[in-house]
């Protein structure tokens, strides 16, 4: 069947497009400027750090007429750039503009695809900048009211809250701001288990749940949130196998604990029949779930690229909904008797990063988390709590990855491998050796440091080679495909390091004074630090990545978000990352067992889920 679409364009004149979608695609439009016709093989660098995207762009009569991807590395990071493959070629051949907004949750993915579709026009005789027609949005409110619960964030945490809520009585409306389900939680490999009774567990050794439970307590080193740690540890398997077994969530395989060798099965695997670098593809679980409990009422539903952006309270400041926008400027006020803040803590909001962390981190996470949960939670007078937690993370590499064809994948290798080998001169941001006792990377001050070499070890290098101890300088699952040599001559050295120098990666210094102004600390430590030697130093820039921050929302044991004096929001509640500190303390990495996070949503989303039905019910 042909789909017909008459859209009214304005570049320098309102011009009118017919689009045809069908076997044989006809196009009666003109474009600005006169472009050849034609198919134009183009490539941009998109989120994948192991090579670019390839697209064929076809040009018809002015117009942008067919987008198809030749090549693309995307996939290698799994399921989150597909909603971008899915909707922004046909968006930007529709609005016929590169104005076209980018897909929420595959940024990255999105301004790839734009820059083909310029480098096409260009490549056309036209000029990309002429193509940037303003796309109007729409300005009418969508009233949606009569919901139990109002779900903000359809990740893990989300999902698992409003599959609970729906399944005790309630009805649900959820609101995502990606074009997908499942947020970060669809990049993991899985939650920490202990205790399920499930099939695919029964001849699991789960780690002793009193064990477990010290532990924790004294690594927190309070009681004061006990009965929520008690509801990690000991219903987490309940919680788990309630998803299990209503919900359809399928685990497989058992890992031991990051931390606890003794702990040698204690976190599981999403079950799926792919992978990709980040673990299972898993994503159609969550569709799965969501679609299960979607169908318990038929008022329940959710919205997909539908960003929350405050709560809605009436004249006692009492929580009534949630206002959101959809992607295609349409506001919606979204009424409810409970809220369900679910949007995956603040990773993504440089303010919050700056005001509460010790600097930013680079992260392999969506940025879509930037704290609206959080803030939302503020804004209704909810407390936070160990706000100021270092994120959680597990990764090193060079800040910049350099995802085009500059460097083949060999020579990124080596560039990362500056920056990742051991047994070098490691030199914090404060100027001084890096404290070697440091066993988790979110105690790296500023979480980072430089590596720094002298001309006369690179000019080694270049002649001889590197030597041994970078034979193991890899990134842990950021590698982008090359391999390292040692002991063979760097003839492109100078080439590595000027490209490494250009993505602020590698910084060249010809004095300690210089390089303390680049580091940015004082120049007698770093001095002292270097033996005073005065030669032309190279420093290796070797960044932590983040998986997500850990702070948040304080809440009960019922997920309730806490006001300052300690007492409930009775209808707002606070899950996933927006309420992770509760189960962790400031000062120290995030609670290191394995899986942790991820269990969390699962006994987050339960516990939220459960006391929003029944609060309604009352
Ligand atoms: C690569 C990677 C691997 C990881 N692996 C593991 C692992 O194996 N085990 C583990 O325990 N942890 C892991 N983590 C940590 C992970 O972040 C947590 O486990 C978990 O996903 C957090 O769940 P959540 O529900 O809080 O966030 P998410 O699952 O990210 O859900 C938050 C949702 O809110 C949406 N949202 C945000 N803002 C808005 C808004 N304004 N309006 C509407 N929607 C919004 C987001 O789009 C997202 O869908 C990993 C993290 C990363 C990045």
């Amino acid at each position: 069947m042909k789909k017909i679409l008459t859209i009214a364009l304005c570049f320098a004149m309102v011009l009118t497009l017919t689009l045809v979608y069908g076997d044989e695609t006809a196009y009666s439009a003109a474009g600005s400027g006169d472009l050849t016709d034609g198919t134009y093989s183009v490539s941009a660098a998109g989120y994948s750090w192991m090579g670019m995207i390839y697209a064929d762009v076809t040009i018809k009569d002015n117009a942008l007429a067919d987008f198809v991807v030749t090549e693309e590395h995307e996939s290698y990071t799994g399921e989150v750039a597909q909603p971008a493959f899915d909707l922004m070629p046909e968006r930007i051949i529709e609005n016929q503009s590169l104005d076209t907004d980018a897909i929420s949750g595959a940024t990255v993915t999105s301004m790839a695809i734009k820059s083909c579709f310029a480098q096409a026009i260009e490549a056309a005789g036209g000029d990309a900048s002429e193509w940037y027609t303003e796309i109007e949005k729409k300005t009418d409110t969508v009233t949606l009211d009569g919901y139990d619960v109002i779900v903000v964030g359809m990740g893990g945490s989300g999902i698992m809250s409003y599959c609970a809520a729906a399944d005790h009585g309630a009805t649900v409306f959820g609101i995502e701001t990606c074009a997908k389900l499942g947020g970060q939680s669809a990049t993991t490999t899985g939650p920490m288990i202990l205790g399920s009774k499930a099939e695919a567990f029964k001849d699991a050794q789960f780690p002793d749940m009193d064990e477990v439970y010290s532990t924790w307590i004294d690594y927190v080193g309070s009681e004061e949130k006990a009965d929520i740690i008690y509801e990690c540890v000991y219903n987490n398997g309940e919680y788990i196998d309630y998803f299990i077994d209503n919900f359809g969530f399928k685990f497989a395989g058992l890992i031991g604990s990051f931390e606890i060798a003794e702990w040698k099965e204690l976190w599981t695997r999403y079950n799926s029949e792919t992978r990709n670098v980040l673990g299972p593809n898993k994503t159609f679980q969550f569709d799965n779930a969501v679609a299960i409990a979607k169908a318990m009422n038929e008022k329940n539903d959710y919205m997909l690229e539908l960003t929350a952006d405050e709560l809605i309270m009436d004249e006692s400041g009492d929580v009534i909904g949630v206002h959101a926008v959809y992607y295609d400027g349409t506001e919606y006020e979204i009424y409810g008797d409970s809220v369900i803040l679910a949007t995956g803590g603040y990773i993504g909001n440089h303010e919050m990063v700056k005001t509460y962390l010790e600097g930013p981190t680079q992260t392999v996470a969506f940025t879509v988390s930037d704290g609206t949960g959080i803030n939302m939670g503020i804004s209704a007078g909810g407390a936070t709590y160990m706000l100021a937690i270092d994120p959680m993370i597990h990764i090193l590499q060079v800040p910049n990855m350099i995802r085009n064809d500059d460097l083949t994948p060999d020579q990124k290798a080596v560039l990362s491998a500056f920056a990742l080998v051991a047994d070098e001169k490691k030199i914090d941001i404060n100027g001084k050796d890096l404290d070697p006792a440091i066993t988790h990377y979110s105690d790296i001050p500023g979480y980072h440091y430089y590596v720094v070499y002298t001309q006369e070890q690179m000019d080694a290098y270049k002649a001889e080679g590197l030597t041994e101890n970078f034979a193991g300088a890899m990134s842990f699952f950021l590698g982008q495909g090359g391999t390292i040599e040692t002991g063979a001559p760097l003839e492109d050295l100078d080439a590595i390091l000027e490209v490494g120098m250009k993505y602020n990666n590698i910084f060249k210094a010809d004095s300690i004074a210089e390089l303390a102004a680049i580091i940015g600390c004082d120049e007698a430590a770093l001095s002292e630090t270097l033996g005073g030697t005065e030669t032309t130093y190279y420093a290796a820039d070797c960044m932590s990545y983040a998986y997500a921050t850990v702070g948040g929302l304080d809440v009960d044991v019922n997920m309730n978000v806490l006001r300052e004096d300690g007492t409930p929001i009775e209808n707002l509640y606070g899950v996933g990352q927006d309420s992770q500190g509760v189960c962790n303390v400031e000062g120290k990495p995030y609670t290191p067992w394995g899986g942790q996070a991820q269990a969390w949503t699962f006994v987050s989303g339960y516990l939220a889920g459960t006391s929003a039905a029944a609060s309604f019910a009352d």
